[in-house]
């Protein structure tokens, strides 16, 4: 990989803050964008402006086309077995959203049980608890080891007649860990329960085969993966998503509307209510083929090499805790120096222009299991350096300095 040259596709990097260069360390928050990415929307709206799947003019057809290649670009990128089974939503928690409320509708009633994890994000906790008070189901935790690693054999125990589906992260946007979610998946369906991948923080690092997995969902958002903000996926195996009912109504959705009752139009539009944000769609699509160009192998390789680097300089500073330590993980890390608080480490890193995520991570419940109110969080891209971390490591000591 050229790094200098991928680095030139980022404008953003060559930025400054407080008349330091930016070092972005945030990218397990949101990704920055390369430069074909931000043109294909500006291209977009120039040239191509009109509401899909609703004019039969030129500009609406032309639209309507890009759109759904870039559903076929996303379909061939996780290797779906059909673009119907892609459907666009507004991100990772829209589309678990989605699925909380459409297959608890239609599998769950009192007393069913979801299984999720202990190192879960918000959006992969409240999506079920809101369906916990509205349905009256159960939510089962699968703990974690010492190492930040999912307990498989308490998973095993978890499983009852009542379980409906287990929805787990593939990895952890505070540990890091890469969870084995081939065994969570190959476990779950010798008991023919579904299972949801929450992919937001490894589908830019680590090739996704849907079909090979064997997941019933996964979801991911555009903003993580170099893509624009607002647009999100939620792949579904047919059989599951032609079952469930509608999350909301209105605009594609429908076949056919009188007040006597409406039908329900085909997959994958019957989860896409309203006019969809087509020009984020369309944008996803060049982040994939970008990503794709460069290659995940490629990317995840050099990521490794970051991580292990990281980690290593890291583990040099006197006082540092990292909190997740499994042997497979991606490259996010997290830690404390000392009695040095999250936001005192943040805010001064910020100032010598590094940016890094402090606070919990919208993972209260791990934090509460970790007996921490928050950490400091550096999540590499594949556009990050090794002079980068030198510069972290080199920021961390002199704060540390700082607070004697
Ligand atoms: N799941 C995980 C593991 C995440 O890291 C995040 C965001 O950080 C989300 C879900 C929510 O993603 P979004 O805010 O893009 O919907």
């Amino acid at each position: 990989m050229d790094i200098e040259q991928i680095r030139s596709d980022f404008p953003i990097l060559s930025t400054t803050v407080y008349g330091k260069p930016l070092i972005y360390l945030d990218n397990g928050a949101t990704t920055q964008k390369p430069k074909c990415v931000v043109e294909e929307i500006e291209n977009i709206y120039y040239t191509t402006n009109a509401n899909v799947h609703r004019g039969v003019h030129y500009l609406s057809q032309q639209a309507t086309d890009l759109a759904e290649e870039a559903r076929v670009v996303v379909q061939q990128f996780i290797n779906a077995g059909h673009s119907k089974e892609v459907i666009f939503t507004r991100g990772t928690t829209e589309s678990i959203n989605l699925v909380a409320h459409s297959f608890c509708q239609q599998f769950c009633s009192q007393g069913d049980e979801i299984i999720i994890s202990a190192m879960e994000h918000h959006a992969n906790i409240v999506s079920w608890q809101l369906q916990e008070s509205i349905r009256g189901i159960k939510l089962k935790i699968i703990p974690i080891n010492e190492k930040g690693e999912l307990i498989l054999d308490e998973f095993k125990k978890l499983i009852s007649p009542r379980t409906r589906l287990v929805s787990v992260t593939h990895v952890s946007n505070v540990l890091g860990t890469i969870n084995p979610v081939e065994e969570i998946i190959g476990i779950a369906h010798s008991h023919d329960i579904p299972v949801l991948i929450d992919a937001a923080q490894s589908v830019q690092h680590i090739g996704i085969d849907v079909q090979k997995l064997d997941c019933d969902f996964l979801v991911f958002s555009g903003h993580k993966i170099y893509g624009p903000n607002g647009v999100g996926v939620l792949y579904g195996k047919e059989k599951w998503l032609n079952l469930m009912p509608p999350y909301q109504g209105g605009g594609e959705m429908i076949k056919t509307v009188s007040f006597k009752g409406t039908t329900f139009n085909e997959l994958p539009f019957k989860f896409e209510a309203g006019t969809p944000d087509y020009p984020a769609v369309i944008a996803l699509a060049t982040a994939i083929n970008y990503i794709k160009k460069i290659g995940l192998d490629s990317i995840k390789a050099y990521e490794d090499e970051l991580l292990r680097y990281c980690t290593d300089e890291l583990l040099k500073i006197d006082g540092i805790r990292i909190f997740g330590t499994s042997d497979n993980k991606s490259s996010v890390i997290s830690f404390l120096v000392g009695n040095i608080h999250h936001y005192d480490m943040g805010m001064l890193l910020d100032k010598m222009g590094i940016a890094v995520r402090t606070g919990h991570h919208c993972a209260q419940p791990l934090m509460e299991e970790l007996g921490i109110e928050g950490t400091v969080r550096a999540s590499l891209a594949f556009y990050n350096t090794k002079k980068e971390i030198d510069q972290l490591i080199a920021g961390i000591k002199r704060v540390a300095s700082m607070f004697g």
